[in-house]
This record gives structure tokens, sequence and C-alpha cells, in this order.
């Protein structure tokens, strides 16, 4: 042991980050009897995973991805039977709405893209989407229900996800990242806590991927997101825990349990992942606010507690790396693209049995890191 910071000096896989990615791949390590250390740079869970909407929705993911978030929903309902704590998952289903004549078209097509790829969607218009949903405004004339839709809150899911890895004899430490060097068949870590031997080291980094990356002498592209996300005070329960979504993008509506309203949807705050700096862009923020209000009136009589910024980040090909870095023993990657809350725990998933040594899904094969290896 480092004694002064009390991690390990030497152990068989360490996993950098401690999001949702990072969280899923340890606990799955931890309990197939492998020793594992989770380090983060801060106080883990505080960043995209902690700070998110929580949506884990199929409507309004990409159409070419929407196998995996599939998955994601799997591992999710498992994470809510297996852990010992409530995370707020919530299957309720969701809708997806459209409001101009484009809207209408665009859902219809989407639609039936969704169809062509398994998802069972209901489409609701007239009286059937007024009765389905009331207290949607006049203006949205179509929308389309999917049963799968969920959400999950990220607080409840963050504490239960630290208190099962240390339950499973995982470990969990403050220790960021620094540079690395091979050493005996494994690597040699440098955190700011001490020097750690592995023979693993799963980069479960998010918006810092290509930072940690680096660090391997590889070269990743990401676009970083700067999401703007806000909550209403508690109100009575109106919407029956659907997650709205809406056709034209950028919106992503939900009620949680407790009644505050959860208002995201990706539009864009001001930051620097570097420094750490987020600051809210007013006008995005207002122009969030009125569009949510366009299509559910009655979170204007709601008051909002806070809005917040959080770093998200997308490769540039947009799709997830994930899985083992060939030519680099022992490296994995476990990075995925936008609502990587949505897939997170399929990632962690995936990442563990490729640790233990199991084949990657034929779904990750285009994901591999070793795109990047040039
Ligand atoms: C406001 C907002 C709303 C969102 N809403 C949704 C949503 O509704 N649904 C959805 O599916 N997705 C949503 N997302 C996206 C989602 O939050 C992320 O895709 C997901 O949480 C990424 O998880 P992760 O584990 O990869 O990264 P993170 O949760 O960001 O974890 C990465 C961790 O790595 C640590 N780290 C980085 N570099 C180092 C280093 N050198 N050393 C040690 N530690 C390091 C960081 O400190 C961090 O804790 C949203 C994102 C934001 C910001």
């Amino acid at each position: 042991m480092n004694r002064e910071a009390g991690i390990p000096t030497a152990v068989e896989t360490v996993v950098v980050g401690a999001g949702i990615i990072g969280l899923t791949t340890a606990l799955h390590l931890a309990r197939a009897g492998r020793e594992v250390l989770v380090i983060d740079k801060a106080e883990p869970w505080r960043e995209g995973s902690a700070v998110n909407a929580g949506t884990c929705a199929l409507q309004n993911k990409a159409t070419n991805l929407l196998p995996a978030y599939r998955q994601g929903l799997v591992e999710w309902r498992r994470l809510a039977g297996e852990l010992d704590e409530d995370i707020g998952f919530v299957n309720k289903g969701g809708i997806r709405v459209a409001q101009s004549a484009e809207d209408v078209a665009a859902l219809r097509a989407g639609a039936a893209d969704q169809a062509a790829q398994g998802v069972q969607l209901d489409w609701l218009d007239g009286n059937a989407l007024r009765d389905r949903a009331p207290w949607l405004a006049p203006t949205v004339t179509a929308a389309t229900f999917c049963a799968e839709d969920s959400f999950a809150s990220p607080l409840m899911t963050g504490q239960a996800l630290i208190r099962g890895l240390r339950a499973a004899g995982g470990g969990i430490a403050v220790a960021g990242l620094t540079g690395q060097r091979t050493q005996g068949g494994g690597y040699r870590l440098s955190t700011a806590a001490g020097n750690i031997d592995c023979r693993n080291v799963v980069l479960a980094t998010g918006a810092w991927t290509d930072r940690a990356a680096a660090m391997f002498g590889i070269g990743i592209s990401v676009r970083l997101n700067v999401n703007t996300l806000s909550v209403t005070e508690r109100i009575g329960q109106f919407m029956d825990n659907l997650v709205v979504t809406h056709i034209a993008g950028k919106f992503t509506l939900k009620q949680f349990p407790n009644g505050s309203c959860i208002l995201g949807g990706g539009f864009q705050g001001r930051g620097d992942k570097d420094s750490g700096r987020k600051e809210l862009d007013l006008d995005q923020l207002q122009e969030n606010i009125r569009f949510q209000c366009s299509v559910v009136p009655q979170l204007r009589d709601a008051t909002l507690l806070r809005s917040w910024v959080g770093f998200t980040a997308i490769a540039h090909d947009q799709k997830p790396t994930l899985g083992p870095m060939p030519g680099r023993p022992g490296l994995f990657f476990a990075f995925t693209t936008n609502a990587g809350f949505s897939m997170g725990p399929y990632a962690g998933r995936m990442v563990a049995d490729a640790v233990l040594g199991r084949a990657m899904p034929e779904i990750a094969r285009d994901w591999t890191p070793g795109r990047f290896a040039a």
C-alpha cells in the first residue's frame, strides 16, 4: 500500500473514471472475483453521470445504435434488481411528440425506421392523444408511445453503485491519472496519489478520454458538449412518469416520483474541461425553458429551483469506443457516445467481459479503439 494516499501500489485492474461506465465495469469485475480499483481525479460520480437527465429512452436515439441502447435497458433493469438500493429506475414508457406538420412527417418517418428495428410504437393523435396525455399543449398534434422508454435517478444510482462496488470487494479512490509506462507485462500508472502497478487499465474517462488516451500515445478526437439541465420544485404528479421527447430534438422532460420535473435536451452552455469551468448560457437556458413550456404549459406554474451544465463528449465519428486496444495488451477503452447514461451499463458489461478475456459482441465490431491506432 501507498500508506500516505491510502491507495494500493499494485492491483490487477485499474478502472480510470468513476462514472456509470467505470463503476459498472468495476462492479462486474469485482463480482467475478477480480481485484479492481476505480480511481477518479475528483470525488467519484461528480461529472456526466451525476449531473445528467437520467433519460433511458429508445425513441430519441440514433437508429443505428438502437440495439445497444436496448441492451442498455436490459442492464438497467438488471442493476435495479441486483443492487441492494433503489436506483430510481422507472419504466412507464415515453412519448415522442410532434407540433408542426413537418414534425408530424418526421415522426412518421422516424417511427417507421424504429419499427423496422423491432421497436414497438403506438401512434397517437386526436382523442387518443388527449386521453393519453391531457397535459400536452394543443399545439402537439401527434405522438408515438414506446413502452420501453424509461429513466433512472442519477443521484440514487451513483450512491448505490459505489456501495455495491465496495460490497463486492472493489476499491475506489481519488487519484487522478497523470501518466503511465509499461512495466513487467502491465502498466505503471502515475497518479496524483502515487504510482499503481496493474495488469489491466480501463479508460472510462468520459469527456476526458482524448486526454487519457494521449497519455498512452493514442490520438482520439472528441467533441465536447456542455449540456444544460434544470429542475423544478416538487409539484403534484401529472405526467404519469412518462419520459417526453420531441421529434425536433433538444427536448427531454420527465417528472421524478418525488414530483420534481427535469428539463433537459442538450441546449448548450459554456465550459472548459481542462480547467473544469462550467457556465450557463442564459439565452440558451431561456430558449430551453420556453420550448418546454410550449409543449407542457403546466410547467409555467412551477418554480425553477436550479439550472446547471455538465460535460459529455462524443467521438468525431459518432461511434462508441469500447473494448481492448489491439496491440496493447491490458489496455481497454470504455467510452460511449451521446446518451452514454442510457448505454452505460451495457458498455460496462461488455468491457468487463473483455477484461475477463471474453470476445466483444458482434455489435461492437465497429467500435474498436483499434480505429485510432494510426
Ligand atoms: C446535463 C447532461 C444531461 C445528460 N442527459 C442524459 C440523459 O438524459 N441520458 C443519457 O443517456 N445521457 C445523458 N447525458 C450524457 C451522459 O451523462 C454521459 O454520456 C455519461 O454519463 C458518460 O458516462 P461516463 O462514465 O463515460 O463519463 P463520466 O460520468 O463523465 O465519468 C468520467 C469520469 O472520469 C474521470 N476522469 C477523467 N479523466 C480522469 C483522469 N485523468 N484520472 C482520473 N479520473 C478521470 C472524471 O472525473 C469522471 O468522473 C447527459 C449529459 C449531461 C452533461
